[in-house]
């Protein structure tokens, strides 16, 4: 395939240089040639060039900077910048992840008042901040999950729950964690089939893990029963709460009944991601689960003094820790834009966050009613899933519309997820969108099934506009390419 752009090998000339080094002020040592190698194809270019070259290619993708991102699940909000300058302070970027608990007190209060908070909204009793990412917070819950029905000696339960309108996530840390996963039919509303639950919970079931609100964008009608069922039958139950943007001061996750659940902080918390960046998964458990929690998390020291103004923190192993998960204290970084984000919006502003996602999905969903096929027609959350079968245009597909959004500037929504839509589009604006941006939107999904009907191959064919035309989707995730190879010297390459 010819490269999109040149590489920084086709742009470097022989012998340019990027820096001056100043005046030698030391006397020149010999090197042990052993050390050098003279195949190190590196490019030479200017500084310049450089800056060119990787602020051309950053303008090739879309971004959530240039405008609307609406991949359902992914929850693409807006990453406010003074998160950015509070991650940036010396004191907690230089921090040394090896400075002991005395020397970073600040830090350790920063982590132990996010871990509050994350208790707080979702009423469970104590949180890790260890995990790196949703899948890896799931694993953890799980985890635990297995751990408390150990120290029991309830050994038989090898069974966990999964609904079929359950992230993907889900049923893979399932089976990780060395359980089978049970899949769950949904009823004709979206929501958990009760009947084919009630019949699937024995002392076979450890737990069982459910999305809410699920992929489908839909609040669990009878997640009170859902709960209930399966306590009855001994089993714990675990929230994917990656959809917490919907929740956040509307409903507390341990009031439902929940014994854990884990946060998206790349998410809900709007710390960046995307590009494979750091994520952060806190779980929050309730006091079965406590002593369970991965660690060390983050406490304050009894007996300390009773006259010191600020109280001491100190990092500690949970007492039946299912160990560590990440190096040092988790996603640090990211810990520090949520707590920033979290302590601008405030309890209120945090209300106000989840409603105004939740007004938005709907606001879509309403607009698009006439012109797609909305398969559960009801309120939804934060996203609402609608079906890309338009009719008089039966050659088009989901995966057509998204292409086509491409060239009317916005990021396709998130497609042919959940499984049990056909053509599924899930759409997730967030709260960080005005009017006039979903306007924009409805107005070119509303042209696109237009187009779809009179000029169907417009669809076929896009994106028109875009640096790279239709891929082949199979070939390109078969035959990735990650990195640009130099071509090496001839020398290098026989030696090789
Ligand atoms: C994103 C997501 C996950 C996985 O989170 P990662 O941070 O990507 O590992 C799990 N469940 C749901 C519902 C999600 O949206």
């Amino acid at each position: 395939m010819k490269a999109l752009e040149p590489t920084l090998y086709d742009k470097s000339v022989p012998d340019r240089k990027g820096i001056t080094l100043p005046e030698l002020d030391v006397p020149l040592s010999e090197m042990d040639a052993a050390l050098l190698r003279d195949d190190l194809a590196l490019p030479e270019l200017g500084e310049l060039q450089v800056v060119r070259h990787f602020t051309r290619l950053s303008q090739l993708n879309h971004a959530i900077d240039l405008d609307l991102y609406p991949l359902g699940s992914c929850t693409m909000k807006y990453n406010p910048r003074l998160n950015e300058d509070v991650a940036r302070l010396p004191g907690l970027a230089a921090l040394h992840p090896l400075t002991d608990d005395e020397g970073s007190q600040g830090a350790l209060a920063l982590m132990f008042q996010l871990q509050d908070w994350l208790a707080e909204l979702s009423g469970m009793t104590a949180v890790s901040l260890q995990p790196a990412a949703g899948a890896q917070g799931e694993l953890a819950g799980i985890l635990m999950i297995r751990a408390y029905h150990q120290q029991r000696g309830d050994t038989q339960r090898d069974i966990v729950l999964v609904p079929n309108s359950a992230h993907g996530t889900n049923p893979a840390t399932v089976t990780m964690a060395g359980y089978r996963a049970v899949e769950l039919p949904s009823d004709e509303n979206g929501d958990v089939d009760l009947n084919a639950l009630r019949a699937a919970c024995n002392d076979q079931v450890a737990g069982m893990m459910i999305t809410v609100p699920s992929t489908l964008g839909l609040f669990e009608a009878h997640v009170l029963e859902v709960v209930e069922a399966v306590h009855n039958c001994g089993g714990l139950m675990y929230m994917d709460g990656a959809n917490m943007n919907a929740l956040m001061g509307v409903v507390k996750p341990a009031e439902l009944g929940f014994d854990v659940m884990h946060y998206n902080l790349h998410k809900t918390m709007s710390t960046p991601h995307g590009g494979g960046g750091p994520g952060s998964g806190p779980v929050a458990v309730n006091e079965k689960l406590a002593p369970f929690l991965p660690g060390p998390i983050v406490v304050v020291d009894e007996g300390a003094d009773e006259d010191e103004e600020a109280p001491r923190y100190s990092l500690q192993m949970p007492e039946h820790s299912i160990g560590r998960l990440k190096a040092f204290h988790g996603n640090f970084g990211m810990h520090i834009r949520a707590f920033a984000y979290m302590s601008i919006y405030g309890a209120s502003g945090l209300h106000e966050v989840s409603k105004h996602a939740v007004l938005n999905a709907n606001y879509i969903r309403a607009n698009l009613a006439d012109t797609y096929l909305i398969p559960y027609p009801r309120m939804c959350a934060h996203e609402c899933v609608i079906s890309g079968q338009i009719r008089g245009a039966e050659e088009v597909h989901a995966l057509d519309i998204s292409k086509r959004l491409m060239d009317y500037g916005f990021h396709p929504p998130t497609n042919y997820f959940p499984l049990i839509v056909p053509e599924a589009l899930m759409i997730e604006p967030t709260e960080s969108e005005d009017k006039a941006t979903l306007d924009r939107f409805i107005d070119a999904m509303k042209e696109i099934a237009r187009e779809a009907r009179e000029e169907p191959d417009l669809l076929l064919t896009a994106p028109h506009r875009m640096p790279v035309k239709r891929l082949d989707e199979v070939k390109a995730a078969k035959e990735l390419v990650l990195c640009c190879k130099p071509a090496l010297p001839p020398s290098a390459a026989a030696g090789n």
